[in-house]
């Protein structure tokens, strides 16, 4: 069974380990469809967040939920991409974390997300933690215990 010496893994606070806001490619509730696929192709990921011109966490927008939006009957209507808009289609239900959250929160969420936005207490935009950097955090302290 795994067992830290300290409890002081669990209570890092997320901070130290975010991706900040303006590394982060995002789109905005306004954008179309055909714009957020450009970034979310362009960048490389799946997903992206969703910010207002004032840097508030608006939801979340993916690749397949854009596939499924402009899904027809019998065939992928790409005209639509130009009309609709990422607000139509964004999810808003997501978790995310704030400032002072700390890495045992983190760690549960991010069992069911490749990554989680973190705000501040308004709302406001400050990055996003990744699967991949907790696990390497995980990994680092439980390769210290052998
Ligand atoms: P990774 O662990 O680096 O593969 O990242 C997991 C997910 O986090 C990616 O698939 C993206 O959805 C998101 N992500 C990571 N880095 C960025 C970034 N710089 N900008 C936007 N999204 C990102």
């Amino acid at each position: 069974m795994i067992s830290f010496e300290s409890k002081d893994v669990l209570n890092t606070k997320i901070m130290d380990y975010i991706i900040p806001g303006e590394k982060v490619a995002h789109v905005q509730p306004g954008n179309n469809l055909e714009h957020a696929l450009l970034v979310l192709t362009k960048s490389g990921y799946t997903a992206i967040p969703v910010l207002d011109e004032k840097f508030k966490l608006e939801g979340l927008i993916s690749s397949p939920m854009i596939t499924e939006a402009i899904l027809g009957l019998e065939r992928i209507e790409f005209e639509k991409l130009e009309d609709m808009r990422v607000e139509e289609v964004m999810s808003k239900d997501q978790p995310h974390l704030t400032v002072n959250d700390h890495f045992r929160k983190a760690l549960g969420l991010l069992i069911n997300h490749p990554f989680l936005c973190v705000t501040d207490e308004e709302g406001a935009f400050q990055g996003i933690l990744t699967r991949r950097v907790i696990l390497k955090h995980l990994n680092y302290h439980v390769d210290q215990l052998s």
